[in-house]
């Protein structure tokens, strides 16, 4: 049965995503490591969808219990989780303010008015943009935007930046470990490593959990794009000790089963360097598959300088999980200019 049976999930997904081999990518990378993706940036028709909706799911249930009228939250200015608050209110008839804040040294001259904000506004959700820069913790600018709602008489939803420090933040990526499982039945085989971007946790640590119900918890490399990685690795620490207590689990997950490596997130959170933006190509000329300068180009750029340096024994199948956010490309035209 599944560890999710007495949690409610409001449908935000169209359900299981698929999950696709990368013929031409593996041949790239040396033919000897076997690529696959789960397209979890495929599944929603809401607003380009992303691992955030997957999150949602199981926030949604507890937001309408709450007899709430406005969803709150937080992100940067090309966040992709305020994209999907904005989604998520849009469809739930919920009014929403979302407070994005200056999280990247970045300065293409139309970041704040294409990609994730356009469409966050679009939908309809009040942008408050501020001036305070990248930290995956709780913030006074995001207070003040609960205090604002409740001053104008609404009820407000706080949900924190990313949907990860929340009691059930994490059930969403506790499933896919599950529908991976499933999935492999089918296929005949399982995965040797999942490859997961972690920057505020959940989801990396969602799978976490999931996977150690399976007992291969530390085949799940989570590649950092924060830049912080002692606090995401705390963060990913407390989500999957609350998470692994909440589903009842049964036992703790050790500190071996939590893996976070640190070598992608360079030079910063939201700035992709030139192996970023190389791995990107890669990926988009090989597979058309599309990865972005914040989240996915990083851990795309950690899979293949693992593969290149050996890191995956030769025969191993690799499951990249695909989180979405290529909207936020649209805010770095000038790196692509010429492709
Ligand atoms: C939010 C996000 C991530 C990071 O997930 P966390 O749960 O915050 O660690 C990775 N990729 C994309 C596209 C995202 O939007």
């Amino acid at each position: 049965m599944s560890l999710l049976a007495p949690f409610e999930r409001y449908p935000l997904t169209y359900g299981p995503t698929p999950i696709e081999r990368l013929p031409r990518l593996s041949e790239a990378l040396g033919g000897k490591v076997e690529f696959w993706a789960k397209r979890d940036d495929c599944n929603s028709g809401l607003a380009f969808g992303g691992n955030k909706l997957r999150k949602l799911e199981y926030i949604v249930p507890d937001a309408i219990a709450s007899g709430a009228d406005t969803l709150v939250s937080i992100g940067g200015v090309q966040s992709n989780h305020t994209r999907m608050v904005a989604a998520t209110a849009a469809k739930l008839g919920m009014k929403c303010v979302v407070v994005q804040e200056k999280w990247v040294p970045h300065y293409d001259a139309v970041y704040d008015r294409v990609g994730n904000i356009l469409l966050t506004r679009l939908m309809g959700a009040d942008s408050q943009l501020v001036d305070d820069g990248f930290d995956i913790g709780i913030r006074q600018s995001w207070e003040d935007a609960i205090e604002s709602v409740k001053a104008a008489g609404g009820k407000p939803y706080p949900i924190p930046a990313g949907a990860s420090v929340h009691k059930y933040g994490a059930l969403g990526y506790v499933g896919f470990a599950e529908e991976v499982a499933a999935q492999e039945a089918e296929l005949g085989f399982q995965f040797d490593y999942i490859v997961v971007c972690v920057v505020t946790g959940s989801t990396q640590g969602g799978m976490i959990v999931g996977f150690a119900a399976q007992d291969r918890a530390h085949t799940v490399i989570g590649i950092d794009a924060s830049g912080t990685l002692e606090q995401t690795r705390a963060q990913v620490r407390s989500i999957v000790d609350n998470t692994a207590e909440l589903i009842g689990l049964g036992r703790t997950i050790r500190e071996d089963e939590i893996v976070i490596n640190p070598d992608y997130a360079y030079p910063a959170y939201g700035v992709p360097s030139e192996e970023t933006n190389a791995a990107i190509r890669l990926a988009a000329r090989t597979e058309a598959m599309i990865t972005d300068p914040v989240y996915e180009g990083k851990s795309m750029q950690g899979m293949i300088d693992l593969t290149r340096k050996g890191f995956f024994p030769e025969g191993s199948r690799v499951l990249y999980a695909h989180l979405g956010g290529a909207p936020a490309i649209n805010g770095y035209s000038y790196y692509y200019k010429d492709g």
